[in-house]
C-alpha cells in the first residue's frame, strides 16, 4: 500500500515538475537546429500583411483606415441571428452552405448549383489558383492589386506576370492580353481594384475577354461591386452570363460589414465548381457565420443604402482631397488612393502620429472610407503634407 507521507507527495511533485521541465530545458539549452526541406517557392513572394491598428495618441481619438472595413454599425438583424445561433458548437456547419446558397441564388438569378461559399473570398482565391496553377503555368494579375494574388500564384510556383496598372490606375487590359502564353492559365482581374480605386469599364472588359482564350479562367474579383457609382462600370454578373470561362467572387466582409466572420461566395459553372469543392477546407463556413451572411441577404436593400452612403462620402473625400491638389484616381470602392510613391512611408507616418492608421503599399497610401472626422482630420494631415513636401 502507498501511504500518502509527505515523501510521496514531494516525490510525486518533483517528478511531474521534471516532467514538464525536461523539453523545455531541452529546447532553451541545447537549441537543435531545423532543417525542415520547406518549398523554394516561399522565398519567391512576401507574406500577406494585414493593416495596421492605429497608434495611441494622448487626447486623440483613433481611426482604424487600414482594412476597408465597414465602418456602420452592423445591421441589428444580423445581430439578432447570430446571438440566436451561438448555441450548440458540437455540430459540424452544413459543409454545401445550402440555405445561404438558396438565398443568393434567388437574389442573383443564378442558380443553386452555380454557387460555392467559402471561409471569405480569401479562400477562393486559394482555391481558384490550386485549381489552375502549378510551376508549369502562368498566371497574370494588374499591379498593385489585391495582395493576395502574388501570394496565392507564388504558393503554387506559377510563373507571375505582373501588369503595371495605367496611370491613372487602372487596369492595362490591352497589356494583360498581350501577356498570354500557351502556359497561362489563370487570370485575376480586380474591379474595383483594390488598392488603386476604377472599377472596369464593360466595353473595355468585354473587348478584352474575348482577346482570353476560352480554357483561360478568368477570376473577376468583385470584392467592393456594392460601392460601384461609375457610369459603364461592368456588371459582374452579366459578364458572368455571357463568358463560360469567368468566375465572379464576391464577399460579405466589405459591404455587409462581416469581415469578422468570413463568408465568400463565387459564381462559376461545370467543372470549375466541382473543382473548388475539391480546393476547399470542409466545414469551412462556420453556421453562424452562414446564418449571419443570410440574413444580411433578406436585408439587401439595407445593404445597398449603406453601400450608397459610403460611396457618397467616399465621393466628397476624394473631392476634397483633389481639391488641394492631389492627383486621386477614380474610386469606386469604399477607400481611396494617394499615389505618393516614395513619398508613401512618411505620409502614413504623419498620420500614424495623429492615431490614424492608413495603407501603405509602397507605390502609395490606401485610405479607407470610415467616420467623418477620421476623414476630416486625413485632411487636415493631407494639407499640411502637401505644403510640407510640395510647397
Ligand atoms: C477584402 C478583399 C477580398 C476578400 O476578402 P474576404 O474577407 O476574404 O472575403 C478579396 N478581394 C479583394 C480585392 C479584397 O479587397
Amino acid at each position: 500500500m502507498i501511504s500518502p507521507s509527505s515523501s510521496s507527495s514531494d516525490r510525486t511533485t518533483s517528478r511531474k515538475s521534471a516532467d514538464r521541465a525536461e523539453p523545455s530545458a531541452d529546447r532553451t539549452e541545447t537549441p537543435r537546429a531545423t532543417h525542415p526541406r520547406l518549398r523554394a517557392a516561399l522565398e519567391t513572394f512576401p507574406p500577406y500583411i494585414p493593416g495596421n491598428p492605429p497608434k495611441t495618441v494622448e487626447g486623440l481619438r483613433p481611426y482604424k483606415l487600414s482594412s476597408n472595413e465597414n465602418h456602420l454599425a452592423p445591421l441589428p438583424a444580423v445581430l439578432e441571428t447570430m446571438a440566436a445561433h451561438a448555441v450548440n458548437p458540437a455540430q459540424y456547419p452544413d459543409d454545401s452552405a445550402l440555405a445561404l446558397r438558396r438565398g443568393l441564388a434567388a437574389r442573383l438569378g443564378v442558380g443553386i448549383d452555380e454557387l460555392i461559399v467559402t471561409a471569405g473570398a480569401s479562400e477562393l482565391l486559394v482555391a481558384l489558383t490550386q485549381i489552375t496553377s502549378d510551376a508549369s503555368t502562368e498566371a497574370i494579375y494588374p499591379w498593385p492589386s489585391f495582395e493576395m494574388y502574388p501570394q496565392t500564384t507564388g504558393l503554387a510556383g506559377a510563373g507571375r506576370i505582373e501588369v503595371p496598372n495605367r496611370p491613372d490606375g487602372s487596369h492595362d487590359l490591352d497589356a494583360m492580353a498581350a501577356a498570354i502564353t500557351d502556359r497561362t492559365r489563370l487570370i485575376f482581374l480586380c474591379s474595383p481594384n483594390n488598392p488603386t480605386g476604377p472599377a472596369l469599364d464593360d466595353r473595355e472588359l468585354r473587348d478584352f475577354l474575348a482577346e482570353v482564350p476560352d480554357d483561360v479562367l478568368v477570376a473577376l474579383d468583385e470584392a467592393y461591386w456594392e460601392f460601384v457609382t461609375a457610369e459603364g462600370a461592368a456588371r459582374g454578373l452579366d459578364i458572368w452570363a455571357d463568358h463560360p470561362n469567368v468566375v465572379l467572387l464576391r464577399t460579405f466582409s466589405k459591404a455587409h460589414g462581416l469581415a469578422g466572420l468570413r463568408v465568400g461566395y463565387a459564381v462559376a459553372r461545370e467543372p470549375i465548381i466541382s473543382g473548388l469543392l475539391k480546393a476547399v477546407i470542409p466545414f469551412g463556413v462556420t453556421a453562424l457565420s452562414q446564418a449571419a451572411a443570410l440574413t444580411s441577404l433578406e436585408h439587401w436593400d439595407e445593404v445597398l443604402e449603406r453601400a450608397a452612403l459610403i460611396a457618397a462620402t467616399r465621393d466628397d473625400f476624394a473631392q476634397a482631397l483633389r481639391a488641394q491638389g492631389w492627383e486621386v484616381p477614380q474610386a469606386q470602392g469604399n477607400f481611396v488612393w494617394l499615389p505618393l510613391g516614395e513619398l508613401s512611408a512618411a505620409f502614413e507616418d504623419a498620420c500614424v502620429e495623429q492615431s490614424v492608421a492608413v495603407r501603405n503599399l509602397e507605390h502609395g497610401v490606401r485610405i479607407s472610407i470610415g467616420e467623418q472626422p477620421g476623414l476630416d482630420r486625413v485632411l487636415d494631415i493631407a494639407a499640411a503634407f502637401r505644403a510640407e513636401h510640395f510647397g
